[in-house]
């Protein structure tokens, strides 16, 4: 028993650090089969869908007892929709994240995809209707047709190459000396910010799920790579209900719904249009970022 303490404190670590940050969480899980803090239903069901619709219904939640971190949080992602979150660190914001991929469960209100509550249905199959693009993705030590195949380790060579290309990372790995079998991650090649977010995008599209969170990068990339990572974003979420965790307002200006958080607490919703017309928090961000651009050129949102 000694001799397993010590692995399995480091799995228990590595567990919660990859479980705050949500990255990487499939493999966590086919690692831990299991998950201490949420247990499938013994009726649990299947989710059988192409298209998903998300509704948050007076969701409470907190990690410990005694501090509620969301407040009565109500809201709905018709199929194919796009709904971004905004609202300042601490809001409450990559909490929704977690919650819809259930690494918890409400305390109180509910969750629904397709009008089905997700505590009746399997992890395994909440889990692979969602794709995760994180803010800092998680690479394997290995080669980068590896890192990108593993959206779907039975897809084609052909299909691993087009989702390359569809993310815009294909040019780049065919230019590199030992192209497709060039190792990155820690050991290997350091791949920046954007191109890291290209590879999660590249998984994402083999992947091909109903549901996408994209909980964008806090550090700022450059304007360059950021309208391109914008692009493809726009392209993978077209008919897919997406939840973009938001840091820069610049990337939710075209979404269906945006929520202003405060505290755990939705204050303003609305598109742009509505919520800069409304002069309220979401107004006054805008004029904040507009004018940090206007001075320094950086669309970085404090
Ligand atoms: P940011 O923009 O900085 O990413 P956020 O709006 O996404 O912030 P969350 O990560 O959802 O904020 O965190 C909301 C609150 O929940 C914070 O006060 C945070 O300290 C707390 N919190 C987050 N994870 C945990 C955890 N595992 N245990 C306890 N408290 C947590």
């Amino acid at each position: 028993l000694i001799q397993l303490y010590a692995p399995l404190n480091i799995l228990g670590m590595a567990y919660r650090e990859i479980k705050q940050s949500l990255t990487d969480m499939e493999k966590m899980f086919s690692l831990l089969h299991q998950n201490a803090e949420v247990q499938d239903a013994p009726d649990a069901q299947i989710l059988h869908s192409s298209a998903a619709a998300v509704a948050f219904q007076q969701v409470d939640f907190g990690y410990e007892a005694n501090r509620q971190i969301l407040h009565g949080v109500d809201f709905q992602i018709p199929a194919g929709h796009t709904l971004a979150v905004v609202g300042s660190s601490g809001a409450g914001k990559s909490t929704l994240s977690r919650l819809l991929f259930r690494f918890y469960d409400v305390n109180a209100g509910a969750i629904h995809i397709n009008g089905q509550d997700i505590r009746q249905l399997t992890q395994a199959s909440l889990r692979a209707h969602i794709g995760i693009v994180p803010q800092d993705t998680v690479l394997f030590n290995d080669s980068i047709y590896y890192n990108i195949a593993y959206g779907r380790p039975d897809a084609s060579r052909e299909e691993i190459i087009e989702a390359a290309r569809s993310a815009h990372i294909l040019d780049f790995i065919e230019k590199l000396p030992q192209g497709w079998d060039t190792t990155v991650g820690e050991r290997g090649l350091k791949l920046s910010g954007g191109e890291k977010q290209r590879v999660a995008i590249a998984r994402t599209i083999l992947k091909n799920p109903p549901i996408l969170i994209f909980d964008e990068a806090t550090s700022a990339l450059d304007s360059k790579t950021e309208k391109a990572i914008q692009a493809e974003l726009a392209a993978i979420s077209a008919n897919r209900t997406t939840l973009i965790i938001a840091h820069r307002l610049s990337t939710v200006v075209d979404a269906d719904e945006i929520l202003v958080m405060e505290a755990g607490r939705v204050v303003e919703r609305g598109n742009h249009r509505a919520l800069l017309a409304q002069n309220g928090l979401y107004a006054r961000m805008w004029a904040l970022q507009q004018s940090e651009i206007e001075q320094t050129g950086d669309p970085a949102l404090a």
